[in-house]
């Protein structure tokens, strides 16, 4: 089923959904089931794949040169779906991403996830790799998750790159986006950002999953510059605890978003380990349930692999 519709069949009720990375190469599907397993008496309607294109490292090569070699350090997320669908019937949300693609992979990707029945993907730009200082596309492939957006509805609408194809089979993806409550990074302001996002929706995006925040009060803002702005597609809140003291400066290195002073001080400030995770926890809890009471269509929690968190966490909110 498309997450739309089940937004739409559930009047209302604020749903719970998950996020995984397919783990790093070498590992296998039991390090997802080992994460899913206890979260999905929690009956979540789908689980979000993410996807990670290529990098590259150097290698010290006997003769003392170094050797360009590029690796995908979790490659997998087709597959981890169909067996996340086979496994517990639940819908699976791969993420697709304009990085390492051309449009024809890009194709192909779609045809892939349509003979599996996969109904949704979330589409995505992708990040710069490590040692770009900005986005650089694959040669003939999308700059920006838009043109993404444009050829999936293209191929909803039964047409493919190659034009001799006549008639061609019609897919019918519900298409989510990624959404910024406190801005895209590249982004000049947030009015600009909106209006890319609003180009995005009305190319076909059904639904906004943002961007992780740790003070409700940039989600409300979002959602209601969203609205002002005309996008009215359902918008559901990304959330993870922050439990760990590195977090305080890799989250907002990696995300740029802000912490809140309470919280940061809070987490720096705790005694031990478990005292911090504690409160990464209790904030967490506090964070879902506003957003639960307000209203949110959906809680999406990025699990990072912490199965035992997360599960206390919807635990207290469910
Ligand atoms: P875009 O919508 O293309 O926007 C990128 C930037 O360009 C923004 O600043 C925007 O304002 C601007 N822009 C947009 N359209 C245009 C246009 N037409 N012309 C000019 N400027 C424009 N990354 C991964 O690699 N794998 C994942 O699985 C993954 N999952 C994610 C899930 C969520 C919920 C979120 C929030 C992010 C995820 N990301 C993932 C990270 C994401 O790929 C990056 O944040 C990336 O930098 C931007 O992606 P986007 O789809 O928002 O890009």
């Amino acid at each position: 089923m498309k997450v739309t519709e089940y937004f739409e069949k559930a009047n209302g009720k604020t749903l719970i959904s998950f996020e995984i990375l397919p783990p790093l190469k070498g590992g296998g599907m039991q390090d997802i089931f080992a994460t899913l397993d206890p979260l999905m008496e929690f009956k979540p309607p789908f689980i979000d794949v993410t996807y990670h294109r290529e990098e590259f490292l150097y290698k010290r090569r006997d003769s003392g040169y170094y050797e360009k070699v590029a690796i995908r350090k979790r490659p997998g997320t087709v597959g981890i779906c169909a067996a996340i669908m086979h496994r517990y019937g639940v819908d699976a949300v791969p993420h697709l991403i304009c990085g390492g693609f051309t449009e024809e992979d890009t194709e192909n990707a779609l045809i892939d996830l349509n003979f599996l029945e996969i109904k949704n993907v979330l589409a995505l730009r992708g990040d710069a790799r490590a040692f770009e200082s900005k986005f650089v596309p694959e040669d003939g492939g999308h700059h920006y998750a838009l043109d993404l957006i444009k050829q999936i509805q293209r191929m909803n609408k039964g047409k493919y790159l190659d034009k001799n194809i006549e008639n061609g089979v019609k897919t019918d993806f519900c298409i989510g986006i990624a959404g910024y409550p406190e801005k895209h990074f590249e982004a000049p302001n947030m009015d600009i950002d909106l209006e890319y996002t609003k180009m995005k929706v009305d190319a076909g995006a059904d639904y906004i999953v943002t961007q992780m925040f740790f003070n409700n009060d940039a989600y409300f803002n979002y959602v209601d510059k969203c609205r002002a702005a005309g996008i009215n597609v359902p918008i559901v809140p990304g959330l993870k605890p922050l439990t760990k003291k590195y977090q305080l400066a890799s989250i907002p290195r990696h995300f740029f978003i802000d912490l809140p002073d309470t919280l940061a001080r809070e987490v720096a400030n705790a005694k031990s380990a478990e005292s911090r995770r504690q409160v990464g926890i209790e904030w967490c809890i506090e964070q879902s349930k506003e957003l639960k009471a307000k209203g949110a269509p959906c809680l999406h929690y990025y699990t990072m692999g912490d199965a035992a968190t997360i599960r206390k966490i919807v635990e207290a909110v469910y």
